[in-house]
């Protein structure tokens, strides 16, 4: 599993970074990506790197704001003159299916493939089975949501080989042991289920918020997470100025990750006005409260490896 960033700047795009967007690349048996909103210009960015429109099969908007936002509709109708046929799923506050309908259909738009787009409004949104989505309200001017997304625990496969090289024929045998079940064959061996399956997977957790100012969902959002991705508008000595605009600070993100507890944080949509020399001093900033801190720069790539499951 990966993120990467494909714009990281606030408010306007710079000539270092792009405004807000990010993949969540699942690679681990199904090669599809995620995005977390759509600014300007993603499509662009998208260009610029491995991800496939037609593989982009949901996608999360926090909040109707441009620099989240306005990269939509070229998306939209780029994966349709793709020949996409394959379905995406839009979710995001309410007001979405409103905004990208009209735009569609006042630009005489169409689409090769089902859009389904889904106004939420807090708690679960979506369980593929491997994936469980909650929306979690932030403090903004705009309604905006954070996305929590936990991976469902894995067991370990069956190992098929070592059965049939024992003569072990497949049937009803096999799913018995998958279930960890104890079996007796007609020959008397007596088979363990824990012998043949290999070590569970821990499920992995992830918030990515979307802008806010500090508020009483953040720390729920992001609990005991693995990676925790937040917004770091501006400077800790522009407190007042970041919150009064629903925006916060290093400092407050810093202290919102290891409040929290969780394993690293990701910085970014920093305000136009850092050049990529001054987000040295914004990553000193946070790193000083919560070490794990990283920056995102555009088309930075964070691994999320999944961790061996103990017990
Ligand atoms: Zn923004
Ligand atoms: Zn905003």
């Amino acid at each position: 599993m990966e993120l990467l960033f494909l714009g990281t700047c606030a408010g306007t795009p710079s000539k270092a970074r792009n405004v807000t967007s990010i993949a969540l690349n699942i690679q681990d048996n199904r090669n599809i990506s995620w995005l977390f909103d759509c600014g300007e210009g993603t499509q662009h960015q998208i260009l610029r790197t491995a991800i496939r429109p037609g593989k982009i099969t949901r996608l999360f908007i926090t909040h109707l704001h441009g620099d989240h936002l306005f990269g939509l509709p070229g998306l939209l109708t780029s994966r349709s003159m793709l020949g996409v046929t394959e379905p995406l799923t839009l979710y995001g506050p309410a007001g979405l299916k409103t905004w990208v309908e009209s735009t569609l259909s006042l630009s005489g738009s169409w689409l090769t493939f089902p859009l389904e787009i889904v106004e939420v409004s807090g708690g679960e949104i979506c369980d593929d089975g491997q994936f469980r989505v909650t929306a979690w309200p932030l403090n903004h001017p705009v309604t905006c949501y954070g996305y929590r997304i936990e991976e469902h625990h894995r067991p370990g496969g069956l190992d098929v080989e070592r059965l049939r090289a024992e003569g072990i024929p497949p049937g009803p045998v096999y799913q018995r042991l998958k279930r960890g079940e104890t079996v007796s064959l007609e020959d008397g061996r007596v088979l363990r289920g824990a012998d043949y399956l290999g070590r569970s997977l821990e499920g992995r957790k992830l918030a990515i918020f979307g802008d806010t100012a500090p508020c009483e969902a953040a720390l729920a959002l992001a609990k005991g997470v693995d990676l925790m991705v937040h917004e770091t508008t501006l400077e800790a000595a522009m407190a007042e100025k970041a919150n009064a605009r629903g925006h916060s600070t290093t400092e407050q993100a810093a202290a919102l990750a290891k409040a929290a507890g969780a394993r690293r944080l990701i910085a970014t949509h920093f305000s136009a006005r850092y050049s990529i020399g001054d987000c040295q001093r914004l990553l000193a900033e946070c790193q000083a409260i919560f070490p794990a801190t990283e920056l995102a720069y555009d088309f930075s790539l964070f691994s999320l490896p999944a961790a061996i499951r103990e017990g």
